[in-house]
């Protein structure tokens, strides 16, 4: 028996765009009859009862990725984020973005276009928030499609102030946000 209206049943995931969603419910629960249909259902999952700042709010039955981490932290600990999008014949964009020792300045790096991101630490946050709230976190570590030869291959990745890094890339096949990624991209260019 499915419940509906349940706000999970819109919840997209991240990695792989299904739908069938649970909520990660954290604490000790009390368990009723609501809660044992909605763990039958996959409509809640128990995450125990610790609970940080990273921890996700969803779970994706399908892929089984968890998902919507707090990125605030994030923004903190990315340094330099490099993005390259293209092909064999074409770059479509090939950029670098870091952030200086003081935290201040921004150097930008591109191979056929200009940023207009500027001297300003607010600027760099900005930047990293917007990459952040097109889920790249909990985007797949690889989205490829064999059946496709040559075509666009993409990769993404986050420098962090501890000296390690998240990779994220493709060929020829794109995570659920891409085209929410191309667009915030495209607006810090003149
Ligand atoms: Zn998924």
């Amino acid at each position: 028996m499915k419940s509906n209206g349940n706000s999970n049943m819109r919840r997209i995931c991240p990695a792989c765009g299904s739908k069938n969603v649970a909520k990660i419910m954290y604490g000790y629960p009390i368990f009723d009859d609501k809660l044992s249909q909605q763990l039958n259902n996959k409509e809640v999952k128990l995450g125990g009862c610790i609970i940080d700042d990273y921890s996700p709010k969803y779970f994706c039955n399908d892929c089984k990725t968890n998902f919507d981490t707090s990125p605030s932290l994030y923004i903190e600990e990315i340094i330099k984020i490099r993005i390259r999008i293209g092909g064999f014949m074409h770059i479509d964009t090939d950029l670098e973005v870091t952030k200086s020792i003081d935290g201040s300045i921004i150097e930008s790096v591109d191979s056929n276009k200009f940023l207009i991101i500027d001297t300003n630490i607010i600027k760099w946050n900005n930047f990293v928030s917007d990459i952040l709230k097109c889920k790249v976190l909990d985007w797949k570590d690889n989205y490829n499609n064999p059946f496709v030869l040559d075509g666009i291959q993409w990769d993404l990745t986050l420098y962090l102030n501890n000296g390690k890094t998240i990779e994220k890339g493709g060929s020829n096949d794109y995570p659920p946000h891409w085209n929410k990624f191309r667009r915030t991209l495209n607006q810090y260019y003149i």
